[in-house]
């Protein structure tokens, strides 16, 4: 029997390096992912803005776009039409606002760009959180509209607090669409006037310089967004790139395939067939049809009867990809959302307690020993505590500012332990990006990000 194992391991281990090389060859011939965010102040026009461009780039077929147009006039907001390409359901519609986190995808020259659509309004920040936690860059759009641009900046609007956070989420790459320039008439005095006060700003929430492009459009006509400027007023003195080609230009995290297997839940249901299915993102490493995973943090074994992408049967699935996965060996009831399919050996990290280096960009309180609050990340929400403060830190050059600081304010940056009510699936930042950016929050409100340093033992 032991020597029937040890064939069946050789044969695995044959098919996971055939798997991989074929891998390698197909994804060499096909576009790179990339994940973005879109964060801004709400009404910024974010969702005009990505319907626009999804409209645009041939994403919505003509009749859906004629749908949308008709009932648009039938309610008095034809501008609406754009913003709905990214909408769901007729609640939304009638409200005017986006609520999920809408997925849509597009095309440029060298890369096929999955939006996680981020929407401004202040109620549905945990939608922004999920969305955040996943992207591999951000798109700020920013209302270049006189006083609504000082209000979305200046007077405690959302455009600081969605910087920060994605920022300290770990994206460090950023587009800002100076949106709504039509309504200054194309001024070159008010895009210089805008982007230098966020050029200060995002530095000091250590954007580099090098690393953000301003691009002045309007989502509602559709200016600059996949083509070169039409409009003469812009064409006089704006001589970079458009949005869709500045989106082309950012560069894609490596995908770490070769790493052991994580994958986080954000669904689980009844399939259609034996077992039952979870559907999530894989993190790291590789899964394939007839591979043994460990469900953390409860590490119940489970046998993978099938993998599929895009709900096509697939077999084998890489970091990066978007995924459901059908298990069996293990109850449907002992899995949740916000586990973690892991590798058998090389295990995802259980604990009830670590480390994180956070920004505090939003409290009533300032935080002191013992603040309670919730954690997020991915699709995990749980109830946690500050339990030590250990240190404060300089927030753009990161040396010490004080030791075991008694309170925490806002826009202070800070290492801190937490302790979480029940144990929870983490990793170091260093080791897997993705499950090492968490957001704590505090009735309703978003109070701090942060990045995960350490890992305690319990
Ligand atoms: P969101 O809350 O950021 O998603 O913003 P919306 O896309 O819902 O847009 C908010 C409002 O701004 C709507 O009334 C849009 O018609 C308007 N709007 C969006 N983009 C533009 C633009 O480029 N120019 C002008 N003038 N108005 C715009």
């Amino acid at each position: 029997r032991s020597k029937e194992q040890s064939t069946e391991k050789v044969k695995a281990k044959e098919n996971k390096a055939s798997a991989l090389s074929q891998y390698t060859k197909e994804r060499a011939l096909d576009k790179e992912h990339l994940y973005i965010v879109v964060i801004g102040h709400v009404d910024a026009g974010k969702s005009t803005l990505m319907g626009r461009l999804l409209c645009d780039l041939g994403e919505v077929s003509q009749k859906t776009l004629h749908k949308y147009e008709q009932e648009s006039k039938k309610i008095g907001k034809q501008s609406f039409m754009y913003a709905w390409v990214l909408d769901e359901t007729g609640e939304e519609r009638v409200r005017g606002i986006t609520m999920d986190v809408g997925r849509a995808q597009f095309e440029t020259k060298t890369k096929k760009v999955v939006i996680l659509d981020a929407p401004g309004h202040a109620d549905f920040i945990p939608n922004m959180i999920t969305g955040a936690g996943q992207a591999d860059v951000a798109l700020l759009v920013i209302d270049a509209t006189r006083g609504e641009f000082e209000s979305g900046f200046d007077f405690g609007g959302q455009t600081r607090e969605h910087a920060l956070l994605v920022r300290s989420l770990g994206v460090s790459q950023l587009a800002v669409a100076v949106n709504k320039l039509d309504t200054s008439n194309w001024s070159q005095e008010r895009f210089d006037e805008i982007t230098k006060k966020l050029k200060a700003f995002l530095k000091q929430a250590g954007f580099k310089d090098s690393d953000v492009t301003y691009v002045p459009c309007s989502g509602l006509n559709g200016e600059n967004l996949v083509k070169p400027p039409s409009e003469p007023e812009l064409l006089k003195w704006y001589k970079g790139l458009c949005l869709l080609d500045v989106i082309d230009k950012f560069s894609v995290p490596d995908r770490p395939i070769s790493k052991p297997l994580r994958m986080s839940i954000n669904d689980v249901f009844k399939g259609t067939g034996s077992g039952f299915c979870v559907a999530g993102r894989i993190e790291n490493g590789m899964i394939s049809k007839g591979d043994k995973v460990i469900v953390c943090p409860t590490k119940e074994a489970a046998d993978v009867r099938g993998v599929s992408i895009n709900d096509m049967s697939s077999n084998v699935a890489f970091a990066g990809d978007q995924v459901i996965v059908t298990l069996s060996g293990v109850d449907m009831q002992n899995v949740s959302v916000g586990y973690i399919l892991s590798d058998p050996v090389q295990q995802v990290p259980v604990t009830t307690r670590f480390e994180a280096r956070i920004v505090v960009f939003n409290v009533k309180v300032p935080i002191t020993k013992g603040y309670p609050i919730l954690i997020h990340y991915q699709s995990l929400v749980e109830s946690a505590h500050i339990v030590k403060l250990k240190a404060q830190l300089n927030k753009t050059t990161g040396e010490l500012v004080k030791k075991k600081p008694r309170v925490l304010g806002n826009n202070s940056v800070a290492v801190v332990e937490i302790e979480v009510s029940k144990p929870i699936c983490i990793e170091k930042y260093k080791d897997v990006k993705e499950l090492g950016r968490v957001m704590l929050r505090v009735a309703g409100v978003t109070i701090a990000a942060g990045l995960v340093t350490d890992i305690m033992s319990t």
